[in-house]
């Protein structure tokens, strides 16, 4: 059975909704996973803060105003009154309980409930459109099977577990619907997978039940070998490998969420990018297969801070590294990229929010200098060494960028790339038109 996941844009209106129902009903069982609508989830985070704030007028201005977005959908999704009449009652029940929360105490476990209503809400009035137009669609409710444990990691045997339960357990449905994103924690309280968590889900739910194929379904016809909204002529890219899909998802390319890869790589099931807006295009099919030697796309990730710490102490020490990273980890602050020479160290974050305090710890070890406002380019494709000419290539290719940082060796899938937020558009046009366009 596959796995299909549909973002928030494809069921982000009625007729979007109407066109994945046309898409999914073709005889085939499978497990259709969900988003909520698009703008929900950050609607909802901006009501809980309000509640949290005790500003129940601001809260309620939100609340009301969604209910209503919500009403109309209602209104153009279904035909029937009796359909119309059971959707806008699940809606109102839904805001109803966000209204009761103006009055409690509101803590994460409110929150985390309120942030649950937009993969709650997309799912049953899509399952109930399905089931007005007679389609035989049955809701697998998320919380009834996918759980986190105390590290807020999948707990992949739980899931399994009760997953196959729920469906060995019940009269067998052409289509099962499920929320993205949702989830039990270790505690049976509702919680999520974090923002964009729902090809999580889908990579999860695949791997569990060994499906086939897990699908993940967006605007654009598969990931393509630069950014499309900066450069000219980029191409889907048709094959590429998990390793290749981690770097290109963490470096940047936002179709597809990375944590989604790991699951479906353990259970070696094909990842599969298709484009709502064109079904029959071929996407992109992500394996463990591998086409060696090729370079297959560039991506940025933006909004880095590149620190280095210059120290003489550094010349023929050991331990200096350690305790450089012992800062970063008591920040919670993941490194992306790493480079050394024997008098210094220059890493780059992603996550600025602790920079201030890590500057001032790593001015123990010595002279420490920031830069905001960068970019990495990252080139990712098969690249081993002993594949010769291609550093060359890619590294001439930026010839007129001035680069802060480079990063070869990691993984034979990427070489990174530290530059001025400035320079990306300029460096992504030069890589295309020299790895993809000879
Ligand atoms: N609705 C959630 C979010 O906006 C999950 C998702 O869309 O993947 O983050
Ligand atoms: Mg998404």
């Amino acid at each position: 059975m596959k796995v299909l996941k549909f973002g928030g844009t494809s069921v982000g209106s009625a007729q979007r909704m109407k066109d994945v129902a046309k898409l999914i009903c073709d005889g085939q069982q499978k497990i259709v996973v969900l988003s909520a609508m698009s703008g929900t989830t950050n609607a909802l985070i901006e009501i809980s803060d309000y509640l949290y704030k005790k500003n129940s007028s601001g809260a309620m201005e939100l609340i009301n105003s969604l209910e209503q977005k919500y009403m109309l959908v209602c209104d153009e999704l279904f035909a029937s009154s009796t359909a119309q009449t059971k959707g806008k009652a699940f809606i109102k029940a839904s805001f109803d309980y966000m209204r009761s929360l103006s009055k409690s105490i509101f803590t994460t476990f409110e929150e985390k409930n309120i942030i649950a209503q937009g993969e709650l809400i997309s799912t049953n009035l899509f399952t109930f459109y399905l089931e007005e137009t007679g389609v035989d669609a049955c809701l697998l409710p998320a919380l009834d099977y996918m759980r986190i444990d105390k590290n807020a990691e999948p707990d992949m045997a739980y899931i399994a577990d009760h997953l196959k339960d729920i469906l060995d357990n019940q009269p067998k449905h052409n289509i099962y619907i499920t929320q993205g994103f949702i989830c039990k924690n270790f505690y049976g309280e509702t919680d999520n997978l974090q923002r964009g968590g729902s090809d999580y889900t889908a990579s999860i739910i695949g791997s569990a039940i060994e499906s086939e194929e897990i699908q993940i379904w967006t605007d654009i016809d598969g990931m393509h070998n630069n950014d499309p909204r900066i450069v000219e002529n980029t191409q889907p890219i048709p094959y590429l490998n998990f390793e290749e899909a981690a770097e290109l998802a963490y470096f940047g390319a936002k179709i597809l969420h990375p944590t989604c890869i790991l699951p479906a790589k353990l259970h070696n099931i094909p990842v599969r990018l298709l484009n709502t807006l064109d079904p029959s295009a071929p996407g992109t099919l992500i394996s463990n297969d591998i086409k060696h030697g090729k370079i297959e796309a560039v991506a940025a990730k933006d909004g880095i801070a590149s620190i280095k710490i210059k120290s003489g102490r550094m010349l023929l020490a050991y331990g200096f590294l350690r305790k450089v990273f012992e800062i970063f980890e008591t920040y919670k602050t993941s490194i992306d990229m790493i480079t050394t020479s024997e008098v210094g160290v220059s890493v780059s974050i992603d996550n600025l929010k602790h920079l201030d305090d890590i500057v001032d710890d790593l001015k123990k070890f010595g002279t420490v200098t920031v830069e905001k406002d960068m970019v990495i380019i990252c080139v990712v494709g098969d690249l081993p060494h002993e594949h010769i000419g291609f550093q060359a290539k890619v590294v001439s290719a930026l010839k007129d960028i001035p680069i802060r940082m480079i990063s070869y060796g990691g993984s034979n899938y990427n070489i990174s790339f530290l530059i001025k937020a400035e320079d990306k558009a300029r460096a992504l046009r030069a890589l295309s038109k020299h790895l993809f366009e000879a």
